[in-house]
């Protein structure tokens, strides 16, 4: 189920959206995230976040929570996770618009999870969905995440792609697939926000 912001931006540029993924871009990785006291904001998070509220982009979280299908915590466990990072960003004045998980994995061991899926990035299941949801065109948008698979889901879906050095990102730099490339490599996803508003 996604958390959805009370707070909604009143001057969104209809169409573009900036898809984040979660662990090691919006908030730190730490291996399977089983507990909403493990969030942990990086000192930009707020701000960036504020930005691209301030400017109209839809903001949709996208992110992969395999540990569903492994069995490692819940989906009630996954949106404690997301309404502490609404609370948290609603504090700071900003918004995540709305929260898309995966909770599949081809190899768990959950009944009813343990699947393939089309949502599991790389595959483009959350950004159809928010397609289908909100008012966002992903050839207009922006995804920015730590992994290639987040290059390469934004790649599937035309949009411009952002590969963060935070979280995974650092040692992904240095393991490029011979067949993606990201429209840009920055440092974190302030340095993301700031390239997002040099495109619109
Ligand atoms: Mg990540
Ligand atoms: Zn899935």
């Amino acid at each position: 189920m996604a958390v959805t912001s009370p707070i909604q931006s009143t001057n969104r540029i209809p169409g573009r959206a900036a898809f984040l993924d979660r662990d090691g871009t919006i908030i730190e990785e730490v291996g399977y995230l089983d507990r909403a006291e493990r969030v942990k904001f990086y000192p930009w998070t707020i701000d960036a976040i504020k930005v691209l509220n301030r400017v109209g982009l839809a903001v949709v979280m996208v992110t992969n929570q395999s540990g569903i299908s492994r069995g490692f915590f819940t989906e009630a466990v996954v949106d404690e996770v997301h309404r502490h990072i609404a609370a948290m960003l609603a504090e700071g004045g900003a918004h995540i618009d709305a929260y898309y998980y995966c909770p599949h994995h081809p190899d768990g061991k959950v009944p009813g999870y343990a699947q393939a899926c089309d949502c599991r990035k790389p595959g483009r299941g959350l950004v159809d969905r928010a397609v289908r949801e909100l008012d966002v065109e992903p050839t207009r948008s922006f995804v920015v995440g730590d992994r290639w698979l987040d290059v390469a889901l934004g790649r599937a879906v035309g949009a411009d792609t952002i590969l963060v050095r935070t979280g995974y990102g650092m040692s992904e730099e240095q393991k490029r697939p011979v067949d993606l490339t990201a429209d840009a490599v920055v440092d974190n996803l302030i340095a993301a926000a700031s390239w997002m508003l040099g495109r619109l």
